[in-house]
């Protein structure tokens, strides 16, 4: 059973705006329009239908600290109340949502937008919810410090949002054709590009190199950088690169990668979403 959260009393107006989410899922209450779903939720409607022990709370503040976003997190093992939808986030940006949930997301490229906020409070949500205790000698965690740290105040262990970089790959052939592929993760029939985390100790083109490698088979040379992507789906920054294949044929791990091919800007396959790096990136290559 869930103790309460160790919060002080919500300070929020019934009409304010706030978010609830369920590890990387938001949720909306019922008969609420999926189109505006990146506007959050009426404070009161969230209070009527979550008791105090099922939820954290926390002001998630923006980058720049100008002001704070209120949020609320369910604990995993609390399903949504009766009614209540639940959207996975990494599908409203990757494909495979209700049409309407997917016109919430505007294109905006890596740049900041309402989605990069909505991410940052995702990801600072799912870390509170997954720190309540102390990772080294379990006892309770205090309550985060406005610099989003959260202290042991037995063992003194401080811990912060986890961040795992990783990468992800836009590969052209002599010809101009873009590499992309289908991961047996992804919904439907979509082609991507290659992605995967880093390692330890590995610099970031040590990564680009090995994941091409190991998912197609694929030499690269000349990386260069195109752009990032805070990515909660978990705790990832995506970190864009461009790269040359070298050498090679394709030839698919069968685990994660089912399928991959060269494509020309006039023969593209179902793509991800808007919202996506991944998706500014192919919209990039493919502008020219
Ligand atoms: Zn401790």
């Amino acid at each position: 059973m869930m103790k309460q959260s160790p919060q002080t009393p919500i300070p929020l107006s019934p009409s304010s705006r706030c978010f609830v989410f369920r590890g990387a899922e938001i949720l909306i209450p019922p008969g609420a329009d999926l189109r505006r779903l990146l506007e959050g939720v009426s404070a009161d409607k969230v209070r009527a239908a979550f008791k105090p022990e099922e939820i954290e709370y926390l002001e998630v503040p923006l980058l720049d600290r100008s002001a704070a976003v209120p949020c609320f997190s369910l604990y995993r093992c609390v399903l949504p109340p009766p009614g209540w939808e639940s959207v996975s986030l990494r599908a409203l940006v990757s494909g495979g949502v209700p049409e309407a949930a997917a016109e919430a997301v505007p294109y905006c490229g890596a740049g900041p937008s309402a989605l990069s906020t909505v991410f940052r409070a995702c990801h600072v949500m799912q870390w509170l919810s997954d720190s309540v205790f102390c990772g080294s000698c379990g006892s309770r965690n205090k309550i985060p410090t406005p610099e989003l740290a959260r202290v042991c105040p037995v063992c003194g262990r401080v811990e912060y949002p986890r961040l795992s970089p990783a990468i992800i790959v836009r590969i052209c052939n002599r010809d101009g054709e873009i590499l992309l592929a289908h991961d047996r993760k992804f919904v439907g029939n979509i082609y991507s590009l290659i992605a995967g985390f880093c390692e330890a100790g590995e610099r970031l083109e040590d990564t680009v190199e090995r994941e091409v490698f190991e998912e197609v088979g694929l030499g690269v040379r000349n990386i260069r950088y195109v752009g990032s992507q805070g990515w909660p789906f978990p705790n990832s920054l995506m970190i864009g690169f461009a790269a040359d294949h070298s050498g090679g044929e394709i030839r698919c791990d069968g685990v994660e990668i089912e399928d991959a091919r060269w494509f020309g800007r006039d023969s593209l396959p179902e793509l991800p979403g808007h919202g996506s790096i991944s998706r500014f990136m192919i919209e990039e290559w493919r502008a020219g």
